[in-house]
């Protein structure tokens, strides 16, 4: 080989945190766009003159699947710690808030896991199993580095371009260890830092109380009988508190307009508007935005959301998030650091379909770093990261809605797929079919018009998809 042919040859390093449905996709797209560019792995490369990647996903727990993986953590944390609070989001009977058919990633239909038969809203377990099929079809299993934890991440300033530094722990090594990375993606998730707001953290101190996080099943004696108020009222406030009306002797929904038509104990579920705090100046009870006053209440739970927490990340890295702002910032684009794009972030946005869309920004993340920024320079990066953050994000509306997307989510996953070089008709077609069912699928959620317990969760969208299946009749 010429010595211009070694020192053409480039060898790309990448860590990426987190085995979640966003770091298993963002290994995948890393995967093809390595391959697209003719690199190779290294450990599989014998050509000196070859270009050569490495991969390392770091997963603290002992599986894949993230959130899904309920049985495996539960299981766990339960053995391990066996007085601890539950710290995992989901809870025992949980099945989907969207339907199967928008919730797979592009590139992995799930109609390949058959388990399912036709049903729309599956099981955590079904979800679970389909993401630790996903990565063992990908040939991703090689790259994750389980029982592996990041304890932190700063850049390396000496080294021209800047690189990253990981330092993990494992129960392996008896000291932590520390690598170097040319490119970091940050894919933890956002449901492990429960968030309570400030005016209703005084609840806390009166009544028995617990975030949803704590969460796992309405069979439990502890709901018998007793008066419970669930403040908020999205998909996991409804679920708690449609499981535990059967049990509870009152059900209070702290959420203006929350279905609950067609729960078995609805006779024993009230919808109030929300919930303001204490009411200190007479009866000592729960005080609501109409200024009525809650007297009966026995337990609360505080159904109120996450913060997003990065505990790993260095101070000097300059990423803000602040507890109970709900936001992470500036970066450019909800994903990459404005300076040092070489650091990035996959699964921020709410209110979105998530695992196509951690599909197409992983897959984007991988390209740019390949490829580069062309025209976009950091100056232009840095205004529009500062312009999203202090006008909090593409909504406007408020701080803590910086990362909601909504409907807003097809347009954005377009422009970043557009970004990455690889949208095109086909993508197009898909986000389409997707935005169709995911607004049929929210309206009849919206109705709760199905009866029986599980309400919007009888709606069948399969034979809708298998028509429309990536815009192709069949
Ligand atoms: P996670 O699944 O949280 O994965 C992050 C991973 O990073 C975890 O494995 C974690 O252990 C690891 N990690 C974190 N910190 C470190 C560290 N320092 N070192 C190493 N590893 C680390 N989405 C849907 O599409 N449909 C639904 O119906 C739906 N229902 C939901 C219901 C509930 C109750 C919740 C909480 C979420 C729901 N979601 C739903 C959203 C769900 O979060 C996403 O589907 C998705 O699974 C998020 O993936 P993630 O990889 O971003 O995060």
């Amino acid at each position: 080989m010429s010595p211009t042919a070694l020192q053409a040859s480039r060898h790309v390093r990448v860590g990426v945190v987190g085995s979640g449905a966003a770091g298993i996709a963002t290994c995948k797209g890393f995967l093809d766009a390595f391959k697209a560019a003719g690199y190779k792995n290294r450990g599989d490369n014998n050509d000196n003159g070859t270009n050569t990647f490495d991969i390392d996903v770091f997963e603290k727990y002992g599986t894949v699947g993230g959130v899904w993986d309920y049985n495996e953590r539960i299981n766990s944390a339960t053995t391990s710690h066996p007085t601890t609070t539950k710290t995992l989001p989901m809870y025992k009977s949980l099945r989907t808030n969207l339907p199967r058919e928008v919730m797979s990633f592009p590139s992995y239909p799930w109609n390949r896991l058959p388990s399912a038969e036709g049903r729309s809203y599956i099981t955590h377990s079904e979800v679970g199993d389909y993401l630790k099929s996903y990565s063992q079809h990908m040939g991703l299993n090689k790259y994750i580095r389980l029982n592996c934890e990041v304890d932190n991440i700063k850049f390396d300033m000496s080294s021209s371009p800047t690189k990253v530094v990981v330092e993990t722990t494992s129960p392996n090594s008896s000291s932590p260890t520390s690598a170097v990375y040319d490119h970091v993606v940050i894919c933890n998730g956002h449901y492990e830092a429960p968030s309570v707001p400030p005016s209703l953290q005084c609840l806390s101190s009166t009544y028995v109380s617990m975030h949803s996080i704590e969460y796992d099943s309405g069979d439990d004696h502890k709901w018998r009988g007793k008066t419970v108020l669930c403040i908020g009222g999205r998909a996991s406030g409804t679920d708690i508190a449609r499981e535990i009306s059967m049990a509870a002797k009152k059900v209070y929904v702290s959420e203006r307009g929350a279905a609950v038509e067609g729960w078995p104990g609805k006779e024993k579920v009230e919808v109030v508007g929300g919930t303001v705090g204490m009411d200190s100046t007479s009866t000592q009870g729960i005080l609501l935005e109409d200024g009525r006053v809650l007297n009966d209440v026995d337990m609360v739970i505080f159904c109120t959301g996450y913060d997003y927490s990065f505990k790993f990340l260095s101070p000097e890295v300059g990423v803000k998030f602040e507890k109970g702002e709900r936001r992470v910032g500036p970066l450019y684009k909800q994903i990459w650091h404005p300076e040092h794009p070489n650091l990035s972030f996959v699964g921020l946005p709410h209110s979105v379909v998530p695992f196509p869309l951690f599909e197409v920004q992983g897959r984007t993340i991988a390209e740019i770093a390949l490829k580069g920024w062309g025209e976009v320079g950091k100056e232009e990066r840095a205004r529009e990261a500062q312009s999203d953050y202090e006008g909090m994000g593409p909504s406007g509306r408020r701080v803590e809605d910086t990362h909601y997307l909504g409907d807003l989510q097809w347009q954005y996953t377009r422009e970043i797929g557009v970004m990455g070089g690889f949208w095109g008709e086909e993508e197009d077609r898909r986000n389409k079919v997707n935005e169709e069912i995911y607004k049929r699928a929210g309206m009849e959620r919206k109705k709760g018009k199905i009866g029986g317990d599980d309400g919007y969760r009888r709606m069948e969208f399969w034979r809708d998809w298998e028509k429309h299946e990536w815009g192709v009749e069949k």
